[in-house]
């Protein structure tokens, strides 16, 4: 028994507000249990400096970090550091594949994803709330994206582990994400050492629990794009 009584398969509660950044285009506060992100994005605006502009497509700039409260015990130290520029290297490299950059050509579109608390899994709920950002900005995306982490914790696969289940022994962290309309997979990583069994495994519960999300997401986009 998991010590929040869930299911192997089960992620832990969700609740979405979108538009919630009075001062960006599209925004959305994503929770999932005890990680809760707020994603804002900027743009399309012009890029600077000019030379990084391409002719034949948009630009994604993709900033993630964590706030200093946002983990237990002591404070994070604030700014940026290797682990949030990596973050923010394959948060961006998720997402592209969803946004038809090629109709933002010479321009920059911004997503900022700031973590305001931190229970494990800050990455996929970064990515669930920037994709939903750049919906509610009416940035033109042929899918969702949609993501979770699944791992293995004592002995078992587990879906959307805790940061408690993060840290057991044997454990193995697989961040995934997908294109759940097309099932391309966007985002995988992995952290422990894992069989190709438990990889199959891994993958399999990914998808589903991904695809249980986005339905979540959509239906936050269809009951309106409301404000807090
Ligand atoms: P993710 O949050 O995507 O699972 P990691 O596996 O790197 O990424 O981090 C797992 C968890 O470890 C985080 O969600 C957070 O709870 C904790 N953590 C990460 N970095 C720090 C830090 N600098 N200080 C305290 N806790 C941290």
């Amino acid at each position: 028994m998991r010590s929040d009584k869930r299911k192997d398969d089960e992620f832990r509660s969700v609740k979405i507000k979108l538009n919630v950044v009075k001062s960006a285009l599209g925004s959305c506060y994503f929770e999932m249990g005890k990680t809760a992100v707020i994603a804002a994005t900027y743009g399309p605006q012009d890029v600077k400096p000019k030379h990084l502009e391409d002719a034949e497509k948009g630009i994604i700039m993709c900033n993630y970090n964590m706030l200093p409260f946002s983990v237990e015990g002591d404070r994070k130290r604030p700014g940026y550091d290797r682990r949030s520029v990596e973050i923010s290297k394959v948060v961006k490299e998720s997402l592209e594949p969803a946004i038809f950059l090629e109709e933002y050509a010479k321009y920059l579109i911004n997503i900022d994803m700031q973590i305001l608390q931190a229970d494990a899994g800050t990455r996929v709920v970064a990515i669930n709330a920037a994709a939903l950002a750049l919906a509610c900005a009416g940035i033109s995306m042929r899918d969702i994206v949609s993501a979770v982490a699944v791992g293995r914790a004592n002995g078992k696969i587990l879906v959307d582990l805790t940061k408690e289940e993060e840290d057991a022994e044997d454990a193995i962290d697989t961040p995934i994400a997908i294109m759940p309309k097309f099932g391309e997979i966007t985002l995988l990583q992995m952290d422990g050492i894992a069989s190709v069994d438990d990889m199959k495994k891994i993958i399999k519960q990914g998808e589903a629990a991904c695809q249980k999300i986005a339905e979540l997401q959509r239906n936050a986009l269809k009951n309106g794009i409301h404000s807090i």
